[in-house]
């Protein structure tokens, strides 16, 4: 560089820069300006079609607040790529050498189009030559190299790697089916990828040509080593005896074929992939944090009188949710993920986004809403291209591991569901989901028993629980359905009892003044239904004397915890593994850590990737003394056990395996495995029901936490007999 710096000296800093338009006839330079225009104005065009597309969805209320907030939120998403990256670091790396070399390279040019066509032309600034000439170059170059790198990785990876989730094949279509066939995908894919390529590669040989061509130009070969890429490329010409006046004619050729191909590159931004750069940022920008996690109520959607409940045509989509269709980058992490698909099932979180979005594109990119086809083409619910089937819709779990792991947060579960509430608006569903939905509307739980018989587990306690609707506690023990009326799950919850009573613990219940909490039922879609039951609750929690809830059921405790104060309803909530670390810590509740079983520990949506409680329970497992393997899919990877969603109350179907069971599979490969461990009544019923059915009875055995927690809890408090059994 010192070299350089002595020749670089010599030279006018005006000297160091690089030509443009040289060797063109004014002709071909108006010429190229007015593709250039046009190409922008394709660009525009493309970009008003896309937000006329968005602007037939629906309002979405309260989304412009905190707007500044959000804006940040996804600048740091952005160039951290941090969803990006996760468990897919390769690619990941990949596509942030992509991003930033495109970003680079788009500034560069950017730069140099500032300085020609606006302050040179019409202010006679300039500023691009010298020292910022030469950092200019050398950045460019090195973002040139990232941007290569990083494309031929992606090349590689679907070209020789081929992960499986890339392959496109769709669950929900039988192969002959009309809109099957997604090798057009495929193609794009690819022609993207090589569009970049050659842009990148021209874009060097093109700069090795200049140099080539001027090198006697005083300022040009001596500041080569600023352009280290395009240097090597022009000794390399030079070695192989190309003549400046050749390397001219090749620049001149280069030059078009390069500026023409990035110039459709842009025009063509709006209609193809390349436009997830921009649609990927506006998903992001309106996120969701909750989106799983808390769905909208009827009043919060669309504010047009007389509008349909729930989704059923493409313009009942919010414009978030049309914008998250096209912001899907077809990147297989939810496909990968989905647990239905995993087993079988019609239903790939992906293909179902990817089917709405070819919906949105053939009905509301035309300048009449529907197309030729009018208000019928509208339909999204069905078996015709772009539509999805009802099997498809009620094979989710709503188990959130799309929306988890989606990069630019696709919110699969809260279009699913309001898909789903146009079904049982119009009683589309499974004739046994329907039976529970009236029992539950008539008995408040999903079992039809009683409502005097909610608090019947306490019968057989040797103490008596308090009725929190008659005197105050401090803690008001919300128990949920399955852990009140299923027999195996009872005695798991007089476990509890007995832990909360030796600790000393002022608790009580509602009896039966509690409903089911709602949390499947709005995951169904039966929206009139979960109003019912969370306002019933709502009304009873407020009659009721309590400090904070706790809770065994992660359903009810997600419900109760996020979508409650929906209805006015706001507590202080824990899931009981939160509590008891709190007495462990007060010393309420003291372990012994004599046990050494060899467990693994099943994260439940609803308490793990719901409600970002993966600690507590690995806590306290750990202080029993008992081993813990992690399965390969655990914390918020966990795998569902297929009951959300009211999927418990809809038979699977037969011949396709259950998601419980592969998570069983899963598990039974851990070696020396004895027992499987669950903080969820729902877990306890469906694996103990898939260890019998894949034949690891008597193998692996499925327990409840607090089944381990009161195996090893120390009795040496004064209520201690309540702890013996
Ligand atoms: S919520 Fe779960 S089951 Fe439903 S589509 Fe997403 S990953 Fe699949
Ligand atoms: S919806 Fe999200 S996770 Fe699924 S393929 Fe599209 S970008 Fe990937």
């Amino acid at each position: 560089m010192n070299e350089l710096s002595a020749a670089t000296a010599q030279l006018a800093p005006e000297q160091i820069t690089r030509v443009l338009f040289e060797g063109f006839a004014p002709a071909a330079v108006a010429l190229f300006y007015c593709i250039g225009f046009a190409a922008i104005g394709a660009f525009l065009w493309g970009c008003y079609v896309q937000v006329r597309k968005y602007r037939r969805g629906q309002p979405v209320p309260d989304l412009l607040d905190g707007l500044a907030a959000r804006f940040w939120q996804m600048v740091a998403t952005v160039l951290t790529h941090r969803t990006v990256e996760r468990r897919d670091p390769a690619a990941g790396r990949a596509h942030r050498l992509i991003f930033f070399g495109f970003a680079l390279l788009f500034v560069g040019t950017s730069i140099i189009t500032l300085q020609e066509d606006i302050l040179d032309a019409l202010f006679g600034i300039k500023f691009w030559y010298g020292d910022f000439y030469l950092w200019f170059s050398l950045v460019l170059d090195l973002a040139g190299v990232a941007l290569i790198v990083g494309l031929v990785y992606m090349m590689v990876r679907r070209g020789w790697i081929r992960p499986p989730k890339l392959d496109y094949a769709r669950p929900d279509r039988q192969p002959g089916d009309s809109d099957y066939d997604r090798s057009a995908y495929r193609r794009e894919d690819w022609a993207f990828l090589w569009t970049l390529v050659i842009i990148g590669l021209t874009g060097f040989v093109l700069e090795a040509a200049r140099l080539v061509w001027l090198q006697d130009r005083p300022g040009v070969w001596s500041t080569r080593a600023w352009a280290p890429v395009g240097a090597a490329l022009a000794e390399a010409m030079r070695a192989g005896g190309l003549p400046a006046e050749a390397a001219g004619t090749l620049r001149a050729g280069l030059w078009w074929f390069h500026g023409l191909l990035a110039l459709v590159f842009i025009a063509l931004v709006p209609r193809t992939k390349v436009k997830h750069i921009f649609t990927a940022m506006g998903s992001l920008m309106f996120r969701d944090p909750l989106a799983a996690q808390r769905l909208p109520k009827l009043a919060e959607e669309a504010t047009k009188a007389g509008a349909p409940v729930g989704y059923a045509r493409i313009t009942d989509l919010t414009w978030k949710h049309l914008l998250n269709l096209d912001a899907c980058t077809k990147c297989g992490k939810c496909h990968e993920a989905c647990p239905a698909r995993a087993g079988g099932a019609p239903l790939s979180p992906r293909d179902l986004i990817l089917s709405l979005r070819e919906h949105s594109r053939r009905t509301l990119e035309s300048n009449l809403v529907g197309g030729a086809g009018g208000a019928s083409e509208l339909d999204i619910h069905g078996g015709k291209p772009g539509q999805v089937s009802n099997e498809t819709l009620w094979s989710c779990r709503t188990c959130m591991a799309c929306v988890e792991i989606c990069p630019v947060a696709v919110e699969h579960v809260p279009i699913i569901v309001q898909m789903r509430r146009k079904l049982v608006e119009g009683g589309e569903m499974d004739p046994l989901l329907q039976k529970t939905l009236q029992t539950i509307h008539k008995s408040g739980n999903s079992f039809g028993e009683s409502k005097r018989k909610r608090g019947g587990w306490t019968k057989a306690l040797a103490f008596p629980v308090k009725d929190a609707r008659k005197e105050p506690v401090d803690v008001l023990w919300f128990v949920g359905d399955y852990a009140s009326f299923d027999p195996r799950n009872q005695k798991v919850t007089q476990t509890f009892a007995r832990l909360l009573h030796a600790a000393g613990v002022d608790f009580g219940i509602l009896y039966d003044a509690e409903s089911n909490a709602g949390n499947d039922v709005r995951r169904v879609g039966e929206e009139g239904l979960y109003e019912h039951l969370a306002e019933s609750n709502v009304a009873a929690l407020g009659a009721a004397g309590f400090q904070r809830i706790v809770t065994t059921d992660p359903h009810s405790f997600n419900t109760i915890r996020n979508e409650y104060p929906q209805f006015g309803g706001r507590y202080r909530i824990d899931h009981y593994t939160s509590f008891l670390v709190e007495l462990v810590a007060q010393g309420r509740l003291q372990l012994s850590g004599r046990l050494a079983y060899r467990t693994t520990y099943h994260d439940p949506c609803h308490l793990g990737r719901f409600n970002k409680e993966f600690d507590a329970p690995r806590d306290l497992l750990r202080r029993t003394g008992c081993e813990l393997i992690e399965m390969p899919r655990s914390r918020d990877n966990s795998f569902c056990c297929g009951a959300g969603g009211g999927r418990i109350w809809i038979p699977d179907p037969v011949g396709k395996e259950k998601p419980a069971q592969i998570r069983i599979r899963e598990a039974a490969q851990i070696e020396g495995l004895e027992l499987f461990v669950v903080a969820c009544p729902k877990d306890l019923t469906m694996f103990e029901d898939a260890v019998k059915t894949t034949g690891n009875e008597g193998k692996i055995v499925v327990k409840e936490l607090l089944e381990l927690l009161e195996e090893c809890a120390v009795r040496d408090r004064a209520p201690q007999e309540a702890v013996v059994h």
